[in-house]
Parts: structure tokens; C-alpha cells; sequence
């Protein structure tokens, strides 16, 4: 770690480092992807290559299936087997990590498996005769890449970076990196997948200026915007869609199979078969105008349709034009213009698609960088990344990475404060101060999010935890700071400490994906006995009191000013006030505030309204003159 924190002398050279043989470590970089997961190791004359299997295949497909005579069976092998055990075969874990049951039932995502909630609010992964995290199927995938860089190196791996999507939030990679440890790898970093793909075309090497990487994989789409400077390099900005990539594309042309073979309700068995028929025909389309396929029927006949590039650009282009949205946010993030940018690298297998090659250079007026092979760029940065944490070289790197999401805790009235802004770069700590809000208060909850909204209830929750043995004082007199840490792997702490005394008490809490510490959990249980009521119910009053006031402030307004509404508008905005006013009768404060919220944005044109009318009040009768 401490390679990473010196900052390289302008100008100096960067000299490989002499390291004998003996002496070299045998690490690696693992691209863990949601549809490829790739192994690389930099060689003793400091290049990086991807270690292929017996085959001679690179990418090993995240498939990992558990047959039900026993036994696990990764990659290729799954997938051959997982068409024979479609409800065993379990593919697209990655999407799955840290997350809750919620998370993925509304990325609306389709499987063969079963999933559940398990601990900790996370998921459970359901086959036919067993249960398994997507932290264990992670291992299964990262185990067996380990195994073939072992072969390939003559001996037991000492390190292993594993690069994640720069949106991933702090449960996803705890996730990740609990997979690396349960693989028995030594995990010596987490880095970003552009970060990595930064690395690989040694971006940081002489080429100064500001690079956008744009990653679609087959999960995820990441867009981030780097700036390097004297082998310094900086992310400015990431952002992306979780939920966006070439599954996706798979997902439309699978939809258009089902449909044109009339298929209502296929089984598991039939989908897998059209999603693998699908994303084949799809890849094949990168290089060829039209494909023909050969669809079974539900009767069991066949029939062959034709799928043209052209088609399929129609059933994906809004697929694609969606990643524009997230580029153009990103610039903004970063402050810079897409002319600024000294150049754009193409990411993930999903970038040989032609059309997406070209709304990539349309978009950002410039042909991509696209030299090294996308699906292969991650894993080679991340060797590199490796050699240099194993001290192979001197080319001393500062990497600073961004957080990709605000962090923040919950304050009165169920609103986020916010800590660590997103794009804060890392590591990095800050402190907050808060106070007591009653008197004699002796504990405090803390709730911990993360997110970019305002309220509480459309951020992630990761950790809940209450300081006790607060001296008793006056409301407003205690000092308790909140500091929030964020080590370069982007992984959080937050501890909180109360400062007037002197009587000192602080406690870190992990996110709540590590809640098995037992520490944790207690202070977790004890919050929700004490707490958990108390708070409950001071946010349903002040929800009601607030619901009461908007619900009068409306009443009013349209007493005075309804004249300016049609029956309609009328009509609508008394709906929505009678829909608040129902909310408030009920024990839940969500949905008073969502309630409220509603109203509130629906009556903007109304409010506009009026304004122009007491501004135009107020100018009559008086001259022009008056207002100059
Ligand atoms: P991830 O990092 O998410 O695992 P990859 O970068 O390996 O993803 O990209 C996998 C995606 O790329 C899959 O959706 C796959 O179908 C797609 N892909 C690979 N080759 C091609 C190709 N020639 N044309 C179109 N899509 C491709
Ligand atoms: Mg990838």
C-alpha cells in the first residue's frame, strides 16, 4: 500500500526494479466480470498477459453450476453441464453481490435459480437441493482462475488484485473481497475496472491530459473520466448504470425469439437455450450483416428466422443512447468538455458492437482507443496494478480513486447529512459534529447511508449503531463527532466519539453486509430495543405535523388563487391533497413523506402560477420607469 501513497518526482523516470527471479512474487490480477471473469500475470520483462486454459481460452465464463450429484463446476464446463441442470447452473452472480433480494427483483433480472433473502439482508442463491451466497459462487469462480495461474506459475499465488465496477457500493465490495478471501487468495487491492484498463494502455506513462473510459460489459456500463498528469493519474468522475450491459441486448433478442416462436410460458430449460442462442447470434452480428437461426416451438417443430444488424440496432439502440446520459453526467462531474478529452478507451466485450463503437465516437466526436482487446484490458491493468503492490517495479503511481456515492448518516426528520461527497477522491477522512437534541439524552443513533438523495428512504443503508454513555447534559452540549474513513479500496469505517467531557467512546462499524462481527450485531440489536420505537414514531409525528401544514398552506393557496386552475387541474391537485390526508391517518411515515412529495411536485405549475400573478400585482400601476 505504502507503493501506492508515493507520489512519483515530476519528470523521473519510471525504472523497472531489479528483481531477481527468485525473488518475484507470484501475483496476479483477476477481472471477476459478470458474464467473462479473466486471470493475468505480468511477465519477468514487465508485460502482462492473460493466462489462458488447457484450450487455449481466455475468458472463463462466471458460470458456476452444482450439480445435484454433488460437486462444483466452473466456466466452460458449467455452462455445458447448466443446460442439463438450467436450476442448478448459476450465472450472473456479480449482479447478485452485497446486494438484498429487493435490489434484484427491481433490476428485474430472469435466472433459472431460486433467490431468497438470507443474512443481513442479503441474498441467498436457490438451487435445486442446496443454498449458496453469491460471496461462495464469487469464491468457486475466483478459486478456479487461481488454480490455472498456480499451473501456469509453478506454485501458490502470494497476492491477487481483483478489479470491481467503479459504481459498486461499499456491501459489493466487501463482497468481493470476502470472495477473494474465502478463494484463499490474499486480496491486495480492490481496484476499479477503468482504473484498470487506464493502467493497461499505460495511460499514465507520458500521456498527459483527461481520458474517458467507457466500459460496457455484459452487467454493468461504467463511464469514468481520468486525468493523468506526470504519472500521476486521478479519477475525476465515474458513473455508470449497475444495470445496463450486453445481458441486456441478450435479453431484447431473447424476447424477440420467444415471441416469434410463440412460446407464453417456456420453461427455465427454454429461456437459458434462447439467451445462449441470443447472445451468439448477437456476437456474430458485431462481425456479419444477417444471421439465421433455428427456433423450437412449443409444439416441438422448428423454424428458422432471420436477424439482421439492423434489427437488432433497433431492439437495443435505446439500450445504447442510455449510456449517453451517464457519459454527459460524468463530464459535468468532472468539469470538462468532450473536446477537452485527449482521448476515449473502448472497454467489455459489449464495445465490438458496432453501433456501439459508433455512438461512442459520435458522442464523444472522436474514434476510441481500441488497440488492446476490450474483453482482456481489465485483467492486464490489474496484473500490472499487482506486479507493482508486489514491488516488482519502481514506477511509483499515486492512484487516486473517487467514491462513487455520497456517504452520509441520517439526521432528524429522516434526511441524509452528507459526509464524504461522491467523487471525493480516496483515501480520504472527514468529521462531522453533532449534538444531542434532548436533554439528558445518553445515546445517539447513528444510521449510516449511502446515496445521492435527500431523503433517507431512497438511500442504501449500510450500518445502523448507537453510541451510549453519553453524559447526561443540556440538549445542544454534547460534542459527538462522526468521523467517516474510507481506506483505498474504497471500504468505509465510521466511528463516533463524544467530545466535551473528555469521556471518550468510539466505535467503528463495518457495513452491514460484515455484520457476522459479533460486535456489531449486539449493538445492532441493542439499537433496535432501545431505539427503534422511540424513533419511529418522532418521525410519523413530524410527518403528520409537516403533512398538516402543507395540506392547510394548499387549502389557502387555493382559496385565494384557484381561480387560475381549470376543473381538471382542480380536480388533480384536491386528489392529491385528499391522497396526503389519507396517507397521514396511516402509522407510516414513508408514505406521508412520499405522499407529500407528490403533492408537493405536482402543485409547481400552480405555485408558478401564482407568482406571476402577485408579480404582476405588484407591476400594475406603477410605470416602467419604476424598474429601471
Ligand atoms: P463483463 O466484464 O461484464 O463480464 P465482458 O467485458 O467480458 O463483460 O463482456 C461480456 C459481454 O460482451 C457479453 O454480453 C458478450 O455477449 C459481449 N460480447 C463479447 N464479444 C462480443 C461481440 N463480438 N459482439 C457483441 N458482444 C460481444
Ligand atoms: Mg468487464
Amino acid at each position: 500500500m505504502s507503493v501506492l501513497l508515493d507520489i512519483a518526482e515530476p519528470g523521473q523516470s519510471l525504472r523497472p526494479h531489479e528483481v531477481r527471479p527468485e525473488e518475484r512474487k507470484r501475483v496476479v490480477g483477476i477481472d471477476l466480470g459478470t458474464t467473462y471473469s479473466l486471470v493475468a500475470a505480468v511477465d519477468i520483462q514487465g508485460k502482462p498477459a492473460c493466462i489462458p486454459d488447457d484450450e487455449g481460452r481466455f475468458g472463463c465464463p462466471s458460470v458456476v453450476c452444482y450439480p445435484p450429484e454433488g460437486g462444483v463446476v466452473v466456466g466452460e464446463a458449467a455452462v455445458a453441464v447448466g443446460t442439463r441442470y438450467p436450476v442448478d447452473t448459476i450465472a450472473s452472480v456479480k449482479r447478485t453481490m452485497g446486494r438484498s433480494l429487493e435490489d434484484i427483483r427491481s433490476s428485474g433480472h430472469r435466472s433459472g435459480y431460486g433467490v431468497e433473502a438470507g443474512d443481513g439482508g442479503m441474498v441467498r442463491l436457490i438451487t435445486s437441493h442446496r443454498e449458496v451466497s453469491p460471496v461462495e459462487v464469487s469464491a468457486a469462480i475466483l478459486k478456479y482462475l487461481a488454480g490455472r495461474a498456480e499451473e501456469a506459475l509453478g506454485g501458490s499465488l502470494h497476492g491477487a488484485v481483483i478489479t470491481v465496477p467503479a459504481y459498486f457500493d461499499d456491501a459489493q465490495r466487501q463482497a468481493t473481497k470476502d470472495a477473494g478471501r474465502l478463494a484463499g487468495l490474499e486480496v491486495m487491492r480492490l481496484v476499479n475496472e477503468p482504473t484498470a484498463a487506464a493502467l493497461a494502455y499505460g495511460l499514465d506513462q507520458g500521456c498527459e491530459g483527461v481520458y474517458a473510459i467507457y466500459d460496457l460489459g455484459g452487467g454493468t456500463f461504467d463511464i469514468s473520466i481520468l486525468r493523468l498528469t506526470r504519472g500521476v493519474f486521478q479519477v475525476l468522475a465515474t458513473g455508470g448504470d449497475s444495470a445496463l450491459g450486453g445481458d441486456d441486448f441478450d435479453h431484447r433478442l431473447c424476447e424477440f425469439f420467444l415471441q416469434q416462436s410463440g412460446w407464453d410460458h417456456p420453461t427455465a430449460e427454454v429461456v437459458q437455450h434462447l439467451q445462449a442462442l441470443a447472445r451468439q447470434t448477437k456476437e456474430m452480428l458485431s462481425r456479419e450483416e444477417v444471421r439465421e437461426v433455428s427456433l423450437s416451438r412449443p409444439s416441438g417443430e422448428s423454424m428458422v428466422v432471420q436477424v439482421t444488424r439492423e434489427s437488432l440496432e433497433r431492439m437495443i439502440g435505446d439500450l445504447v443512447r442510455k449510456t449517453g446520459m451517464a457519459c454527459r453526467r460524468a463530464l459535468k462531474d468532472a468539469g470538462v468538455e468532450a473536446k477537452q478529452l485527449q482521448g476515449v478507451v473502448l472497454v467489455g466485450g459489449s464495445t465490438r458492437v458496432p453501433m456501439v463503437q459508433k455512438f461512442v465516437a459520435d458522442l464523444f466526436g472522436r474514434e476510441p482507443l481500441a488497440d488492446i482487446d476490450p474483453d482482456q484490458v481489465v485483467a492486464l491493468g490489474a496484473a500490472l496494478q499487482a506486479d507493482l503492490l508486489a514491488g516488482h517495479s519502481s514506477a511509483e503511481l499515486l492512484l487516486l480513486d473517487v467514491t462513487p456515492l455520497s456517504l452520509g448518516i441520517e439526521t432528524m426528520g429522516e434526511i441524509v447529512e452528507k459526509i464524504i461527497a461522491r467523487n471525493s477522491p480516496i483515501p480520504t477522512a472527514r468529521s462531522q459534529d453533532f449534538t444531542t437534541f434532548k436533554d439528558g439524552q445518553t445515546a445517539m443513533a447513528i444510521h449510516v447511508v449511502q446515496g445521492e438523495r435527500e431523503l433517507v428512504a431512497d438511500c442504501r443503508s449500510l450500518a445502523r449503531f448507537e453510541l451510549r454513555g453519553i453524559p447526561p447534559m443540556t440538549a445542544g452540549a454534547a460534542r459527538i463527532r462522526v468521523t467517516f474513513q474510507v481506506d483505498a479500496d474504497g471500504l468505509l469505517t465510521v466511528s463516533a466519539r463524544e467530545q466535551t467531557t473528555g469521556v471518550e467512546q468510539s466505535v467503528a462499524v463495518k457495513p452491514s453486509y460484515g455484520l457476522s462481527d459479533e460486535e456489531i450485531t449486539r449493538m445492532l440489536r441493542e439499537a433496535m430495543v432501545h431505539g427503534e420505537e422511540d424513533w419511529r414514531q418522532r418521525l410519523l409525528h413530524e410527518a403528520r405535523v409537516e403533512s398538516e401544514r402543507v395540506l392547510s398552506a394548499t387549502g389557502a393557496a387555493l382559496r385565494e388563487d384557484g381561480d387560475l386552475l381549470d376543473d381538471l387541474e382542480l380536480k388533480r391537485v384536491k386528489g392529491f391533497m385528499l391522497a396526503l390526508w389519507e396517507a397521514s391517518q396511516k402509522e407510516d411515515h414513508e408514505a406521508i413523506h412520499r405522499a407529500r412529495e407528490i403533492l408537493d411536485k405536482e402543485t409547481v405549475f400552480f405555485a408558478e402560477r401564482r407568482m406571476d400573478r402577485s408579480v404582476r400585482r405588484v407591476m400594475t400601476g406603477r410605470k416602467v420607469d419604476d424598474f429601471q
